[in-house]
């Protein structure tokens, strides 16, 4: 019998015929396609990394701190730098923010139990809901007084009333759309639920002035949790270190459902040298920032249709046939993200010279890429 209907076979029924998360990992000149900083990480910052890896390296023999005290108060210091305090204990960490969200799951999701979401958001969300046997519910963005992508408070509860969820995910700024929410909104959806409120704020740094984090309303709060992440403005995607903040209650009973020792030494070393460096790590996000503008201008220049975002990346409409325009855009070297939406791609903002090289590639595909009215 064939090995692959063998192991079908033996899935868990609700796995079967299920395709895994990819976004294609391609040798191209220009990679725009998972929203991660271009920029390699500072000279400075790579020399503490190797000193801490290397003086860790003596005593890997042993476990690391289960606990990750060190970069719990690294974390605690730079979430405080917003001008909210936070504390060691509030903090909880994993291999990426992904880690951190299925822990979330395990502990307050699984079998009986529903998290809503607001379609179109991360696509990881339903992925890490339905992987711990969580049903999950889209809701839908949009309502009667919010633009195209926008969240209102009354959409917003009218659904978690219907759906009575046990978990609901906001995203701000939200990826695809970048797309920030009023802190409203997140008070609302709170007030409306009886379950857990995860607020996914993994591009919360790139956010336009005057776009509020709800850090700010975890006082109080236990059943709030925003999420962070290392692999977008701290660009250090490959570092793999995701973090939330919440009460410290909520902290602790995560270790419920973590395996023991999954912050390795090196993950634990290397994110505290990064955090030691952290102006340094965050330097180039102006830069970003004024390239995700300068897309936004130019797209809408083109007779394109770009979303306002607060985050490294822009969602633009506009096109005929987005698959058509993906493709077309690899053939010249630069590859973008098809996030699935009818009319629309995604683009992350890197270097002014990728930049540039995306913006060249389109312009030239526009007079006969550009189509259907969105
Ligand atoms: C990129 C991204 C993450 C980050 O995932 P990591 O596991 O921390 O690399 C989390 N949430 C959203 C919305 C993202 O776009």
């Amino acid at each position: 019998m064939d090995p692959r209907a063998v192991v079908e076979s033996m899935l868990r029924p609700d796995l079967r015929g299920r395709t895994a998360y990819g976004a294609p990992q391609l040798d191209v000149p220009v990679a725009l396609n998972t929203n991660e900083n271009s920029y390699p990480v500072p000279d400075a910052v790579v020399a503490a990394m190797t000193r801490a890896v290397e003086e860790a390296a003596r005593g890997l023999n042993r476990y690391p701190d289960r606990e990750f005290v060190r970069l719990r108060e690294a974390l605690a210091g730079y979430l405080s730098r917003s001008g909210t305090t936070v504390s060691a204990d509030q903090v909880w960490a994993g291999n990426g923010s992904n880690e951190v969200l299925l822990h979330l799951l395990q502990a307050f999701g699984g079998p009986g139990r529903t998290a809503l979401g607001f379609t179109p958001a991360y696509s990881m969300h339903p992925i890490i809901t339905t992987t711990t046997g969580t049903a999950w519910v889209d809701g839908m963005r949009g309502g009667a007084d919010a633009g195209r992508f926008d969240l209102d408070a009354d959409g917003t509860v009218a659904q978690v009333l219907e759906h009575r969820p046990d978990v609901v995910f906001l995203c701000s700024p939200n990826n695809p759309t970048g797309t920030a929410l009023g802190l409203d909104v997140v008070e609302a959806v709170h007030d409306a639920t009886g379950g857990l409120v995860v607020v996914d704020e993994a591009y919360a740094e790139f956010a336009r002035p005057g776009t509020p984090s709800a850090l700010t309303l975890l006082q109080g709060r236990p059943r709030l949790v925003v999420t962070r992440t290392m692999s977008k403005a701290f660009a250090l995607a490959g570092g793999r270190l995701g973090y939330l903040a919440a009460d410290p209650a909520l902290a602790d009973a995560l270790r419920l459902v973590r395996m023991p020792y999954h912050l390795s030494t090196p993950t634990q070393a290397v994110a505290l040298a990064a955090l030691s460096y952290a102006d340094l790590m965050l330097e180039t996000v102006g830069v970003v920032k004024d390239q995700r503008d300068r897309i936004v201008d130019a797209l809408t220049t083109m007779g394109l249709d770009p979303v306002p975002s607060d985050a490294n990346f822009v969602l633009f409409g506009g096109l005929a046939d987005s698959h058509e325009t993906w493709r077309a855009l690899l053939d010249r070297g630069v590859l973008v993200r098809d996030v699935g939406i009818p009319h629309y791609l995604r683009v992350t903002a890197g270097t002014p010279e990728e930049t540039t090289a995306f913006l060249d590639a389109l312009a030239a595909l526009v007079p006969t890429h550009v189509g259907a009215a969105s």
